[in-house]
């Protein structure tokens, strides 16, 4: 698309999933958009290479395994339909609604017409990338500017507010010398070791942050199967992820038989903090988990990564304004660099698509500065807050579960009438998503945030066959909720004899 008279001259810092995805959408709109990125370009190669050889410092979770909800995927082909091709060409995979369905609903299943948009996308993070890269590559209006880092903003005074105008900018290489670069419009897509707080506070701004510590580390393990070995199918009988309170795990399919394993533990759990440090122990915890047997049981994959993790799991929120006006005009920050969320929920790249897309739609408009700040601001706490709350939510209580059993020389304290039916509910809706397609597609929704969380909650359809679970099954549905799995005095006896004499 040519340039419009209100086109603008965009400066996007960091060419990770969310710069990617607001530079697509913006230089559609016919702004002059160039992302600046520190790492080296997207090498020349298959999915596999760019997995193993690409050198990604500045996204430290680049060889995490991630999963790309139905929010992202639902974006990303609304917007730029013929990019998802691109995808599958590179060997992602969808994961359909109906692949998902528990074993005694997919026997009775009959689709509904929203079952379209409920589908997950399924290639590793590289694969991503490489993707949107090579897409964003071929786009008019849209410069990547590799391996240069953003050392600076540049900001200045329009009566008593503080404006940015540019950045300084350096290529990485030897003897390359800072310069400064002007843009109508600055945006922080640097992720979650963003810059710009350090410098609003050297400026003399104070962003107001809130931040809220997971209390687990992250660890992962690459795996291909043996030729001629085949995924597990999803029989249902076992669970590919799962909490057993004092561990999580979880098994994200890739393509060509890769797949990864995720352990997240409490990080004040010392012996399997180190434990899932090393990798025979942590192949050890893996097959001491049922879940974990279909695919790593019987010798038939072979590690192709050692055993890699990632602390500083948090739930971070900031706040660039006060007082309801921003601090910083023509600044506007999205994704990781604005609003993180715990990655065991596998919510950031979806919440920072869907944060792009507030922010294109509020540019799309031709308003002032203030008036497109306040507008951003106001969305992003309307789209993006309930998400990041129940992520926080849902950390407070794996913290005191885990903490319970860390602790297990106490006695169970004594629980209240409430809280015995706030458990007692809790089991009965997991059953219901295991039996009633209406509960599992409303459930479903909510995970992959095509609503807001426990939309699905306020129906009476779902409420009633809820209710009727409670009734009808009571101290029964506790099953439900129980992960099949050694507690974790058995995992630990599992383990090494070193880790075990630890625990003694
Ligand atoms: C262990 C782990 C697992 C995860 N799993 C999932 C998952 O399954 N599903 C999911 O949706 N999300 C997942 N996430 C979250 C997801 O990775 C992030 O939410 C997402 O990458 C945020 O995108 P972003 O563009 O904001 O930041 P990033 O993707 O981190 O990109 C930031 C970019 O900015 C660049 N940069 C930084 N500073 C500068 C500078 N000064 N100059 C120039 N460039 C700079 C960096 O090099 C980087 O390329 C996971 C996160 C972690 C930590």
């Amino acid at each position: 698309m040519p340039a419009s008279p209100t086109s603008k001259q965009i400066a996007i810092v960091g060419a990770g999933i969310c710069g990617l995805c607001t530079a697509l959408g913006l230089a559609k709109q016919g702004h002059k958009v160039t992302v600046y990125e520190r790492d080296d370009p997207l090498p020349d190669g298959d999915p596999d290479e760019i997995f193993f050889e690409w050198l990604r410092r500045g996204a430290s979770q680049f060889r995490h395994p991630h999963a790309f909800l139905a929010a992202m995927s639902n974006l990303l082909t609304e917007q730029f339909p013929d990019l998802i091709e691109n995808f599958w060409q590179a060997g992602a995979r969808k994961v359909t609604f109906q692949e998902m369905l528990p074993p005694e609903l997919s026997q009775r299943y009959t689709p509904a017409p929203e079952d379209e948009a409920l589908w997950l996308l399924m290639c590793r993070r590289a694969t991503m990338e490489m993707v949107l890269r090579r897409y964003a590559l071929q786009q008019p209006n849209l410069t990547i500017a590799s391996g240069i880092r953003v050392n600076a903003m540049v900001t200045e005074m329009v009566g008593t507010q503080m404006q940015i105008t540019g950045l300084t900018v350096q290529a990485r290489a030897a003897n390359a010398q800072p310069s400064n670069i002007n843009a109508d419009i600055v945006i922080d897509a640097a992720g979650r070791g963003s810059p710009f707080k350090r410098w609003f506070q050297q400026t003399g701004l104070a962003i107001e942050t809130e931040s809220h510590d997971a209390g687990i580390v992250y660890y992962t393990r690459h795996y291909q199967f043996k030729p001629g070995i085949d995924e597990p199918k999803r029989d249902g009988k076992t669970r590919s992820a799962g909490d057993l309170g004092y561990l999580k795990y979880g098994v994200f399919p890739g393509s060509g038989g890769h797949f990864a394993v995720i352990l997240c533990v409490p990080c004040d759990d010392n012996i399997l903090h180190d434990a899932v440090k090393d990798d025979a122990t942590f192949d050890q915890i893996c097959s001491a988990i049922p879940g974990l047997q279909p695919w790593l049981g019987a010798d038939q994959a072979v590690a192709t990564t050692p055993s890699f993790g990632m602390g500083n799991i948090k739930a971070v929120w900031h706040d660039f304004s006060h007082d309801n006006q921003p601090l910083l005009l023509n600044y506007y920050a999205v994704g990781d660099s604005s609003v993180r969320t715990n990655p065991l929920y596998g919510r950031g790249c979806s919440t920072g698509a869907i944060h792009s897309k507030i922010l294109t739609d509020v540019l799309s408009q031709d308003q002032d500065p203030v008036s497109a700040a306040t507008q951003f601001a106001e969305e992003t706490r309307k789209q993006l807050r309930p998400i990041w709350q129940a992520s926080l939510d849902e950390d407070r209580t794996g913290i005191k579960r885990a903490q319970t059993i860390l602790t297990a020389s106490s006695a169970p304290a004594a629980l209240t009438l409430k809280k015995r039916f706030a458990i007692a509910y809790g089991d009965a809706l997991t059953r219901s998503t295991q039996i009633h397609l209406r509960v599992f597609r409303g459930a479903f929704r909510t995970f992959n945030l095509m609503e807001l969380p426990g939309a699905f909650l306020k129906d009476i359809g779902t409420q009633a066959l809820i209710f009727w679970t409670l009734i009808r099954y009571g101290a029964e549905n506790k099953k439900a909720r129980v992960v099949p799995g050694p507690d974790r005095d058995e995992m630990i006896a599992s383990l090494a004899p070193e880790a075990a004499q630890h625990a003694a």
